[in-house]
């Protein structure tokens, strides 16, 4: 079990972390004590990089002492290059240095498998896959890869680990969670060591542990034919079932030391979570003694029931430190300006919120390097990183089943054929939140396909033929069929879905494969899909979640250069009817436990 040992004080000490707390504290007790009431709620906004137009000059970042600003999803700018995305940074940076006080902004990012938004960049598994692993140290030396490359763009910040405890794979953002038990996504929070490193020292970048509270439960609606059926829903469960179910991994990321917390934009027993004070103040900061600051959900507050001012008073009153207002911030600031100034809410929230904002700042050396350094550029989609990324998609696969040991796969002499719509689709393997929010199929970005990994890894005398979409007679005279089927890329609520089968095309190329061939199925999915009965015909199969752009890591394993070692961290159904379910209720009859995985 993977515990929170490595705080800051574990690494130096404790009597040297409370002198370094001492020092922060004074820092921004001094900071504070000089600052005005718009240079306060300056801090507390964040801007989308986007909102800077003819209306909103980028001088508003001086101006108004804007505090972050975020690319939201895919928001990257024109060349999508590290230097391009230095050369941005660096340009608000400036703006927001040139402020009366001179308080470097944050920049934040969706670095949520790697620094995936940016060309080039190693995109590591998606959660799910990371959750088979059950490998803290793994993810530990994940965080430290991706913060690396968010340094090689002048970003400070990811918004991420996503600790969400999926209970519904229907849900779009199952992918981003490590799993339906919330063990794993404790254990793996260990992400935030290696993001925040030793938070001040190069290439440490500030995490986000979202989205609290219960993200992972909301309800299936009852419509079937619109998207938004799950994702931002209700969380319809007892405080005790809360704690048990969703709490531990914050608790965790808590202890670790992370630095924020981002809101979720669902509800707890029919109230929005930026609207609950309880579990916002009294728990985490009370209770769990975070320290760090909670950001809002993109445009979330809007979502609280009532005009603007109340949204902006509740949810500022609630515990919400920073308000992520994308495209218009003005009316955010002006709005909680005046309900400061009508006493809705005290100076004493405002300074709370703003010294923990300034706490971060200091502490992760925001002060003394406000700007971006060349240091990591090397590290950006280097060799190391993409073979960090490899080992970690090895250890993502589940083996599902393995008739009559038809895997491994010999390397030498075998005649292979690959089929299958998700085989050669680097976009496919990545996921949402890659190059754009909802990703894409196609050759987006750099890296290597699960057929580019099979032929470099079958062996000289082998043959390995592709064939996307086989026919049953194009299907003979092969010693075993690979068919690689799944999921096209989708990110929230877009990927809500009420049924999760095979596409037409996969169901067709297994049928024509495995009906001609020994064959093996590679499911490359954000979630589990329902195989139907189809599962008979398959000799053998294997979960690869979404593995990113290391494709070599697939082969690897089913070539047998390394043995099988995850663990399926979600539930297989056999039907959607089965959904949700979950390993202790009554009845619990899956296609395949939570937990199951073969081995060689
Ligand atoms: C998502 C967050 C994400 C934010 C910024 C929201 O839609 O819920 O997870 O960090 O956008 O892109």
């Amino acid at each position: 079990e993977d515990t929170a040992e490595e705080s800051t004080s574990a690494f130096i000490g404790a009597e040297d972390a409370a002198s370094l707390e001492a020092k922060l504290d004074a820092r921004v007790r001094d900071l504070l004590a000089r600052m005005t009431l718009d240079e306060k709620i300056g801090q507390m906004t964040q801007a989308e990089r986007t909102s800077f137009n003819a209306t909103n000059p980028t001088t508003d970042i001086r101006d108004y002492g804007i505090g972050s600003i975020l690319s939201g999803g895919g928001s990257t700018p024109e060349g999508n290059t590290p230097e391009a995305w230095r050369k941005m940074v660096d340009e608000f940076q400036k703006l927001a240095l040139s402020s009366r006080l001179g308080i470097p902004l944050l920049y934040g990012a969706d670095a949520v498998h790697g620094h995936g938004n940016v060309y080039g960049a190693t995109v590591f598994p998606h959660n799910l896959g990371l959750g088979a692993s059950r490998n803290a140290n793994l993810v530990r030396w994940i965080g430290r890869a991706t913060a690396e490359e968010v340094s090689a763009t002048g970003v400070h910040w990811t918004f991420s680990p996503c600790l969400c405890v999926v209970q519904d794979e229907r849900w779009g953002r199952s992918y981003e969670s490590f799993g339906e038990e919330p063990e794993i996504a404790t254990s793996l929070s260990a992400i935030i060591d290696g993001y925040q490193g030793l938070p001040g020292r190069p290439g440490s970048i500030l995490a986000a542990a979202k989205h609290y509270v219960g993200d992972g439960g909301t309800k299936f609606g009852t419509s079937t034919t619109e998207n938004y059926l799950i994702d931002q829903g209700d969380t319809q469960v007892s405080e005790a079932e809360l704690r048990a179910r969703h709490l531990p991994p914050f608790k965790a990321a808590v202890a670790r030391g992370v630095s924020t917390v981002m809101a979720s934009f669902s509800s707890w027993n029919g109230t929005k979570m930026h609207a609950q004070k309880y579990l916002l103040t009294d728990v985490l900061k009370k209770e769990l003694g975070f320290k760090g600051f909670i950001v809002s959900d993109w445009h979330a507050i809007e979502q609280i029931p009532g005009d603007y001012p109340y949204q902006v008073r509740t949810s500022i009153n609630a515990g919400i430190d920073m308000v992520m207002v994308p495209f218009d911030y003005k009316p955010f600031i002006t709005t909680l300006k005046a309900e400061v100034q009508a006493g809705n809410v005290a100076q004493s929230r405002i300074d709370d919120a703003v010294s923990r904002i300034l706490r971060e700042k200091f502490r992760f050396g925001l002060f003394e390097h406000p700007y971006s350094s060349d240091r990591y550029a090397d590290s950006f989609g280097s060799k190391a990183h993409r073979a960090l990324a490899r080992k970690a998609v090895q250890e993502s696969l589940v083996l599902l089943k393995n008739e009559g040991r038809v895997l491994p796969l010999a390397s030498h002499g075998t005649r292979i054929l690959v089929a299958g719509t998700n085989a050669d689709d680097l976009g496919n393997q990545a996921g949402g939140w890659t190059i754009t929010w909802q990703g894409m199929s196609g050759h987006h970005t750099m890296g290597t396909t699960i057929l580019e990994g099979i032929r470099q890894t079958a062996g000289k005398r082998s043959t390995v033929d592709y064939v996307k979409t086989p026919t049953a007679e194009q299907s003979s005279g092969y010693d075993v069929g690979i068919v690689v089927v799944g999921e096209t890329p989708y990110a929230e609520g877009p990927g809500d879905r009420a049924d999760l089968p095979l596409r037409a095309e996969d169901q067709a190329a297994i049928d024509n494969v495995c009906g001609a061939t020994k064959c093996v199925v590679v499911v490359v999915s954000g979630r589990p899909l329902i195989l139907t009965d189809r599962v008979n015909t398959m000799n053998a199969l294997v979960a690869a979640w979404l593995p990113g752009t290391e494709g070599q890591g697939v082969a690897d394993v089913l070539f047998g250069r390394r043995n099988f070692v995850g663990k399926l961290p979600i539930t297989w159904p056999k039907s959607i009817s089965q959904l949700p379910s979950h390993k202790d209720d009554p009845g619990y009859d899956p296609l395949f436990p939570y937990g199951f995985g073969l081995k060689y």
